[in-house]
């Protein structure tokens, strides 16, 4: 079984359909291409705050924000121990795993780039469709830049999200796996900073990913590049879509969209569900991102 069977079998998500670009999208994606750089407030100079600071300022805004869930753990030994064992993965998980603060979750500082950011999930147990359907999902470590600047605290708040919401069903579309995440990302670094510098390092840094993952998918590469690229490109056109909305939103949207993010995180929604509440497509966000005045 391959990676992307097993993604979407622990995740619940719906079957994987490829996807086909319309004329529309690359009409778009190339007026987003021509965008130019300020490089004047594309600034990386940014002041050292310190690892403990970076923690503390992502965990303190989404902590005022929400109401954040425990989540399953598995320490490193023991996701070895499973991984070595021929018992039944999801007996041990359940032996071995714990329910922790996602606050709690180890974090390594280990990227060279300053916008790097994943989560160890552990899952990669089996290979067997029952197991797999019946797994949970446990989380073992975050992983960060080495750069402790507030652009590090972005991506720590991109990884609790993705703690909150890796759950089975909780998204459908494998494709929209990442939208709350960057959405979060990007509002922590616009509710930080009232010049609004720090926001567009992020807004620039997501939409050169964002083409990038496009031309890597026209170099129709390995099956498994593919199914991520897909999921980062489409991902980040819906956040920043949202994220545009809720920026010339009132007051009373600004809140639904909180209350709603909420919801999903309480298990009450789905991402998907979410998204089509506040009618938030793919063409909608590429257009949002082609008139960002930068
Ligand atoms: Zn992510």
């Amino acid at each position: 079984m391959d990676y992307i069977e097993k993604d979407i079998l622990v995740h619940g998500y719906s079957d994987y359909v490829p996807f086909e670009f319309s004329n529309k999208i690359i009409e778009l994606v190339d007026r987003i291409r021509n965008i130019e750089v300020d490089d004047n407030r594309f600034c990386l100079e940014l002041r050292d705050i310190g690892s403990r600071e970076v923690i503390n300022l992502g965990r303190d805004y989404l902590k005022d924000k929400f109401m954040i869930h425990r989540v399953n753990y598995l320490s490193t030994e023991c996701r070895e121990k499973i991984t070595k064992s021929r018992m039944d993965p999801n007996i041990l998980c359940r032996l071995y795993g714990k329910k922790i603060d996602p606050f709690d979750i180890p974090v390594e500082f280990k990227y060279k780039n300053y916008f790097l950011g994943d989560l160890l999930l552990g899952y990669d147990f089996s290979d067997k469709v029952e197991v797999l359907k019946k797994m949970k999902i446990y989380f073992e470590k975050i992983y960060l830049s080495k750069k402790n600047t507030v652009i590090n605290s972005s991506s720590y708040v991109h990884e609790i999200v993705h703690t909150q919401i890796e759950r089975k069903g909780a998204i459908l579309d494998h494709n929209n796996a990442e939208v709350l995440s960057i959405f979060m990302e990007l509002l922590f670094l616009n509710d930080l900073d009232s010049s609004n510098i720090l926001l567009y390092i992020g807004l620039i840094n997501r939409i050169g990913d964002m083409i990038l993952s496009y031309d890597l998918l026209q170099l129709k590469k390995d099956d498994i590049s593919t199914y991520k690229n897909i999921k980062y490109f489409i991902s980040t056109a819906k956040a920043i879509g949202l994220f545009e909305k809720y920026i010339n939103a009132n007051y009373l949207i600004k809140d639904e969209i909180v209350n709603n993010i909420q919801n999903v995180f309480d298990g009450k929604m789905t991402v998907d569900y979410f998204l089509s509440l506040f009618d938030i497509n793919l063409e909608d966000g590429l257009g949002a991102i082609s008139l960002i005045g930068i």
